[in-house]
């Protein structure tokens, strides 16, 4: 499907953080989720980056980041403490926000590695991560009450223990680990600041989340929801005629 050109729709500003250093088991998926499901809900999506020492973009809409290596976590450790009060703004500001594994931990208060080296994290998300010698991979099911089951892939060191100013992403993991291997829960939330383990990427294979983060976008920008809106090229079309219209496209490529 060749989607029009959207200059003259309204704008939507993804920001994704860090993606040079925090940027593994294809979490830039989720920015290419973001890009087209916006199209098809008729915004034009304006893709932003930002790397260490850049100047910060204004006015995001969705902010987006992934995993990393620890040492990777190391090198933008600075810099993320910098923008620390721009980011805590905006989950104060109810900006809706996707953390993948090492920004899911240094969301955190701080990820503590297993030479007990300690990497500080902005505390937007009320937990701790504790590195250990089990790196727990592989593929996790889970359910949420308000996304319904979440699949994706982990593989982590630090295990992550939620404080009471965050509930889980998802309460009962069903297969694989999630946070840790002490408790159900996977991922957390804090107003609409989620943080998941999850990587494959996350929003290929759970679309709920990404319309979540797209839905409170546009609601919070324009006062409207993208349930009652579709795009031109697509009106009359449910979201599963697209889905299996791009399937289609993709197997007699
Ligand atoms: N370095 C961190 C850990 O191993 C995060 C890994 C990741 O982002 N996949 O726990």
């Amino acid at each position: 499907m060749t989607v029009q050109g959207t200059a003259d729709r309204k704008e939507i500003r993804v920001l994704q953080l860090y993606p040079r250093d925090m940027n593994i088991y294809g979490d830039y998926g989720n920015a290419l989720v973001l890009k087209r499901r916006l199209e098809w809900y008729g915004y034009h999506p304006v893709m932003l980056t930002y790397d260490p020492g850049d100047e910060f973009p204004t006015d995001p809409d969705i902010l987006i980041g992934g995993g990393g290596q620890d040492s990777g976590q190391d090198k933008i450790q600075a810099d993320l403490l910098g923008i620390a009060e721009k980011l805590r703004g905006l989950a104060e500001q109810e900006v809706p926000m996707l953390m993948i594994c090492g920004l899911y931990q240094l969301f955190g208060h701080f990820f503590e590695t297993r030479e007990g080296f300690r990497i500080q994290g902005i505390g937007v998300l009320d937990v701790e991560t504790y590195g250990t010698d089990n790196r727990l991979i592989g593929n996790v099911v889970s359910e949420s009450e308000q996304f319904g089951q979440i699949i994706g892939y982990e593989n982590h060191s630090g295990q992550t223990y939620l404080g009471s100013g965050v509930e889980p992403l998802a309460a009962r993991v069903t297969t694989g680990e999630g946070n840790n291997q002490n408790d159900d829960g996977e991922g957390a939330r804090y107003k609409n600041v989620l943080g998941s383990y999850l990587h494959g990427s996350l929003l290929p294979k759970n679309p709920a989340i990404a319309d979540f983060l797209i839905d409170t976008a546009v609601h919070q920008k324009f006062g409207e929801r993208i349930t009652a809106l579709q795009a031109p090229e697509t009106a009359g079309m449910t979201l599963k005629n697209l889905t299996d219209q791009a399937r289609v496209t993709a197997a007699t490529r």
